[in-house]
């Protein structure tokens, strides 16, 4: 009996490999409109083509960031994308500054940029890495691991 349960297990886990890898239709990871909340500093919102609608807030961008520097540091860590680093979770948490970029704009037709307040702005958010993190527990649910190749 156990026997298939560990099987179970990573057919799962293959399961939601290929769907990370899967490429996405094109109206999937077209923005029909690109909403940044600069001011109320809540976070991006972007409603696609195919009529999904997907919100991220800055921390988890910021935590999500696709810098090499960034992915590497996560990879490290054993982090996903989004997930805020354990030291700075586990120590005063309460004196984190929130994230927050300073300016946000849009790199050609295919990606978002952030100037964050900390100083960093690597990070180019393609609308397909954007789409294949979408907080939205429907995503969710199948796309958790966006990150998780081996090299
Ligand atoms: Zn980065
Ligand atoms: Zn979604």
């Amino acid at each position: 009996m156990s026997h298939e349960g560990i099987r179970y297990v990573r057919k799962d886990e293959e399961a939601r490999e290929n769907e990370a890898n899967r490429p996405l239709p094109r109206i999937a990871v077209t923005p029909q409109k690109v909403r940044v909340l600069l001011t109320e500093g809540k976070g991006v919102e972007i409603d696609w083509v195919d009529g999904h609608r997907s919100a991220w807030s800055f921390a988890w961008l910021r935590d999500a960031c696709p810098c090499a520097t960034c992915v590497e540091e996560r990879k490290a860590d054993g982090r996903k994308p989004g997930q805020p680093k354990a030291k700075l979770a586990a120590v005063l948490p309460m004196y984190t500054a929130p994230a927050k970029p300073a300016t946000a704009h849009a790199v050609g037709r295919y990606a978002l940029q952030f100037n964050w307040l900390d100083g960093h702005s690597g990070g180019i958010y393609s609308w397909d890495y954007l789409r294949r993190s979408c907080q939205c527990p429907e995503c969710t649910f199948v796309a958790t691991e966006t990150e998780g190749m081996p090299n």
